[in-house]
């Protein structure tokens, strides 16, 4: 008895299918292009939603009890929701520096690292700009940190994995060739944006940033402002206004009427808006939409 017992206990360990807990829906992608069905993937949040600040619902608790991975974006893009919830879950496997845990920031080279904390600069991310997916070019390497780890969890699959992420290499480094050249076109451009949300983006393509629509990181416009922004757009070459579609649209709106320049919305993740419901299709919009 005890002894099938066991073997039962083996075979079904053989046959479970990791259960992976992601952040936001763009972790969800690139881990299914690597794992396809052979894991379980929630993703917490939605793309459309402002991923500053999910609303940690107790019903995600559940999906975070039962993990064997968590995988976060990091760099503090989750600070105001997910600690709580992982809290609450109480499971040991998805604890910070646990095996389940992986926090994507660590691989990434981070960008608008602040050389002083200081409250009235606004809410900054204090460990650098955490919004390092809107440059496609961090993609491959973000992949091959989550194959690694699915080779670590699940040995057993680990071929399977490693193929999946040759192919998923080859693709990408297929569209970033795409990309680069469809974005030579847009050097130097000049934008103003809402929040240092495309940041990554910009400088990957060398457009420039010139001002936000929020006066600090975090805090809300105010006449004063947006009266200087429009002047500064009256008094540069500005091109285009970089909408999220989770702020307010009205100061853009009033911002682009007042200059004639031009309001466009933009994906921050997959899912953000209508037709980025995949990774390609998701870095093809954000291109698009900046560089026509
Ligand atoms: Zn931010």
């Amino acid at each position: 008895m005890k002894y099938i017992l066991l073997s039962l206990l083996l075979v079904s360990s053989l046959f479970a299918k990791l259960n992976i807990t992601v952040a936001y829906p763009y972790i969800k992608e690139i881990t299914h292009s690597i794992a396809h069905d052979r894991v379980t993937i929630t993703a917490l949040s939605r793309g459309n939603w402002d991923p500053h600040f999910v609303v940690p619902k107790p019903s995600l608790v559940a999906y975070l009890r039962d993990s064997d991975l968590l995988i976060l974006n990091g760099a503090s893009l989750e600070i105001g929701w997910l600690n709580p919830l992982v809290k609450s879950a109480n499971n040991p496997t998805i604890q910070k520096n646990a095996n389940g845990y992986l926090d994507l920031s660590h691989y990434i080279k981070l960008q608008d690292i602040p050389t002083s904390t200081d409250r009235s600069l606004g809410h900054v991310h204090a460990e650098g700009n955490p919004h390092f997916i809107l440059d496609p070019h961090n993609v491959i390497k973000l992949g091959k940190v989550i194959m690694l780890k699915l080779a670590l969890l699940d040995p057993k699959n680990q071929a399977y994995y490693q193929k999946n992420f040759a192919n998923f290499k080859a693709h990408w480094q297929a569209k970033l060739k795409s990309y680069d050249t469809k974005m030579n076109k847009c050097k130097g451009m000049m934008v103003i944006q809402y929040h240092e949300l495309f940041n990554y983006f910009l400088r990957r393509y060398e457009i420039n940033s010139i001002d936000n629509i929020e006066p600090l990181a975090g805090v809300s416009p105010n006449p004063k402002h947006t009266l200087k922004l429009i002047n500064t757009i009256k008094n540069n070459n500005v091109k285009l206004i970089l909408q999220d579609v989770y702020h307010e649209h009205k100061t853009a709106n009033f911002i682009s009427k007042k200059t004639g320049i031009k309001v466009v919305d933009l994906p921050h993740d997959v899912g953000a808006m209508r037709g980025t419901n995949s990774l390609d299709k998701f870095y093809d919009k954000l291109t698009g939409q900046v560089c026509r």
